[in-house]
């Protein structure tokens, strides 16, 4: 066994939290270090600066990242000189089937990420260290806008399992960085369960930010309103990651902790930045590389999956990489009123396998699902899987309000969206797990693909 998993199963929760400050000030020393500062400098430059050098800088970075991926990785040798559209769509198999050809750098060299990959197979990418400080460079930039750094108080819920069984006896559902002031949350137990002790750790530790899943923090908030509590004190803003932010957490999480929602994309294989400005626009940012958004058949869309080709990827170079998420683009004289040049995106729509294939409606995405919730009361969670064209089973997490009325209701805003075809199978359960990572689901397809053909159009 390895010392830290020795030492998170056995050692007393006080060493654990020395641990764990030690270890994120180790972390934090490795991103900030060498060419950190001057990206920093580099990012609030071009803050700044107007469309005409945006473009010729991005086409600069554009063309130093082709030339790097050429001449360093095997497979991409037989691409030189070639345009960006020329290259071939890198889809998740390959990368997955060929990393010792597509990488630059030992993993000795460079800094390694391992993502939790979406058909269950674990993803390594191995990042050059200098592109890991551009990264946190620009991340931290970003996060500075709203008044966050090191040091102010930060709750964070992601997928690390840090907590034990005595630990969850005990209530001590967290784990805390005294060095660097963030508290850790586990999110696998937040449930009417052990609610009581997140609450009160919560409402104890006073955070200014909150870091993590919006669906673990939307649990959070649901269940204290269920309870008919207040939250005393205020969050500056929430930055959520990993899931796709959907109206609920919009609105739900603000409600209960008095705070901004700001969101960002970037998957940690590596894929350019998508970040909210003050206005609630959320920019592609165009130094850190290109998104190419494609129609079924790869061809150029305003709506659509990404095509990515990220410039802080050297360490194993993504190029027109086909990472499985939908966004779609703001009209392109669309001007933020922030004064920003940076190309808008009207909403991250999150994974392209996140659908419920309906026979007469054909694909019905995430948002729309979650939306089935509007009007119907007492509903915590749920969850909707489909192994069959024609039916569904959800599960829901509802409390005393969800009356029979209230079923009817859900049921029917389900049934407008999936048509009458449909069978919706609902049970309600007492809890829905998460997934390995921690991450929630709300859909989950596990249709083969020959299952999806529509009806036969009448007449
Ligand atoms: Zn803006």
């Amino acid at each position: 066994m390895a010392l830290k998993e020795l030492i998170l199963k056995y050692a007393p929760v006080a060493v654990q939290d020395a641990g764990i400050s030690l270890y994120n000030t180790h972390l934090y020393r490795q991103r900030h270090r060498g060419q950190y500062k001057a990206w920093q400098r580099y990012y609030q430059k071009f803050e700044q600066a107007d469309a005409e050098e945006i473009s010729r800088e991005a086409a600069r970075r554009q063309a130093l990242f082709l030339r790097w991926a050429t001449e360093k990785s095997p497979w991409y040798a037989a691409h030189r000189n070639k345009a960006l559209h020329e290259f071939p769509i890198l889809e998740k198999e390959q990368l997955l089937a060929n990393m010792d050809r597509i990488r630059t750098l030992d993993e000795s060299q460079g800094i390694v990420s391992l993502t939790g990959g979406t058909t269950g197979a674990s993803m390594k990418v191995i990042y050059h260290p200098e592109d890991m400080q551009e990264r946190f460079a620009l991340k931290d930039h970003f996060r500075a806008r709203y008044g966050y750094r090191l040091g102010r108080k930060v709750a964070w819920f992601s997928g690390k399992s840090l907590v034990r069984p005595a630990d969850l006896e005990s209530g001590r559902v967290w784990r805390d960085d005294h060095i660097n002031k963030i508290r850790f949350f586990s999110t696998f137990h937040i449930g009417p369960r052990h609610f009581d002790a997140y609450w009160r750790a919560l409402q104890d530790f006073q955070p200014d930010y909150i870091v993590g899943f919006p669906s673990s923090v939307l649990d959070l908030c649901a269940l204290a309103q269920e309870r008919g509590l207040n939250y005393q004190g205020r969050v500056d803003t929430f930055f959520p990651t990993a899931e796709t932010v959907l109206p609920m957490h919009r609105e739900q999480i603000p409600a209960m902790l008095g705070c901004r929602v700001v969101d960002q994309y970037a998957a940690s294989e590596g894929a350019p930045f998508i970040l909210q400005c003050p206005e609630g626009s959320l920019h592609i940012h165009p130094l850190t590389g290109i998104f190419e958004v494609v129609d079924e058949n790869m061809r150029p869309a305003r709506e659509g999956e990404i095509l990515v080709t990220p410039f802080t990827t050297r360490g194993t170079p993504l190029i027109r990489y086909r990472i499985g998420d939908r966004i779609s683009l703001a009209p392109d004289d669309y001007r933020c009123p922030c004064g920003s040049c940076f190309p808008v995106v009207r909403h991250i729509d999150g994974r392209s396998a996140d659908f419920v294939w309906s026979p007469e409606n054909g694909k019905v995405n995430l948002g729309n699902i979650s939306n089935c919730t509007k009007d119907a009361e007492g509903i915590i969670c749920f969850q909707i899987v489909q192994e069959e064209p024609d039916a569904v089973d959800v599960s829901v997490v509802a409390n005393e309000r969800f009356t029979p009325e209230q079923r009817g209701r859900f049921l029917h805003a389900m049934t407008q969206r999936l048509g009458q075809g449909v069978r919706i199978r609902l049970d309600q359960v007492e809890s829905i797990p998460r997934e390995p990572s921690g991450k929630f689901r709300i859909v989950k397809n596990r249709l083969a693909q020959d299952a999806m053909r529509p009806l036969p159009q009448e007449g």
